[in-house]
């Protein structure tokens, strides 16, 4: 074991760039996991936006980093400045994890991997699901790709009116044309009530990849009341704060299966602790201190 929880001059840095940043749990995530295992490496925050992208991405070729995680604004951004971007995180159109391999900055995208397994430790396995997915932004890309590349096998995509609706026809396209498989995708507005509660009536999971349900809009939920949802339902929520969304007490007022954003965040940033490291993070040791 390493000089445990010491920086000295073999300590590997591992980065985040984003903004705004202090919310952020990533960095207390790993650096407690680093510690917990007597790894040399410490994690830091940076606040970076679109501006400033470039400069950082040169230094942080200069120094060296093992490796850093992107979050917003920069998520698509990174994409040009990557050596290679694994093809699911190209299907994504997004980056939230760049790995030092050999010199190369390697991106790939950790949150879809995060929110599949999130479902595989509440007892669900997404393939041969039917899924009802509310949201087309960077989150709700990770969950479509990675769901269709993990064997669902009907995804029914809905949006509002806005900029994110053409990312919904675009995924609903890579997962039908592009994607090897067997996963069947549709896109509708969400307006569309009629619709939507149909879908849901006839899905496996239900998942909440917009952030209504949390600031500003906690206490909101993306349907209107729990007669849409069916006991045999999983309902799954993007948001971790608060903890249980209005949507997730409507779930468990009917007796589904309620499951939270944490599961989500907790397995992206192991998967990318592990490719960093070479080491599981501990995740028990992780929930106990932070959840
Ligand atoms: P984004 O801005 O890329 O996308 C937002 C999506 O929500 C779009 O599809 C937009 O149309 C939809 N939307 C926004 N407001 C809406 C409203 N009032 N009604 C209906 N639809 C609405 O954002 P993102 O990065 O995809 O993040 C979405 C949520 O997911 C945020 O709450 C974020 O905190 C959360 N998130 C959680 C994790 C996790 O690990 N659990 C990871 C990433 C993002």
């Amino acid at each position: 074991m390493s000089d445990q929880g010491r920086i000295d001059g073999k300590t590997q840095l591992i980065g985040l760039i984003a903004t705004p940043i202090g919310h952020s749990l990533s960095p207390a995530m790993h650096n407690m996991s680093f510690r917990k295992l007597g790894l040399n490496y410490v994690y830091l925050a940076f606040e970076v936006g679109n501006q400033q992208l470039a400069d950082v991405i040169t230094g942080f070729r200069g120094l060296k980093l093992r490796g850093f995680n992107v979050s917003m604004p920069n998520k698509t951004k990174i994409l040009p400045y990557l050596d290679e971007v694994t093809p699911a995180a190209r299907f994504i159109g997004a980056v939230n994890t760049v790995v030092n391999e050999d010199g190369k900055f390697v991106g790939y995208n950790t949150d879809g991997v995060g929110y599949v397994r999130g479902l595989k430790e509440n007892g669900v396995d997404i393939e041969g699901k039917k899924m009802t997915l509310i949201g087309a932004g960077g989150a709700a890309s990770a969950i479509a790709i990675q769901s269709a590349l993990d064997g669902a096998s009907e995804i029914h995509i809905f949006n509002r009116n806005d900029e994110s609706y053409a990312h919904a026809v675009k995924n609903a396209d890579l997962i039908n044309h592009e994607i090897a498989g067997k996963c069947k995708a549709t896109v509708h507005p969400i307006e569309n009530e009629e619709l939507l509660r149909a879908s849901i009536e006839d899905s496996d999971i239900l998942t909440n990849a917009t952030g209504v349900g949390m600031k500003p809009l906690e206490g909101r939920s993306i349907i209107p009341d729990a007669s849409w949802l069916h006991p045999d339902l999983v309902v799954s929520d993007v948001v971790y704060i608060p903890r249980k969304t209005k949507l997730l007490e409507m779930a468990e007022s009917v007796g589904c299966k309620a499951i939270n954003g944490l599961g989500m965040m907790l397995w992206q940033g192991a998967k990318a602790f592990e490719m960093w490291t070479g080491h599981e993070m501990p995740v028990e040791y992780v929930k106990e201190q932070m959840f």
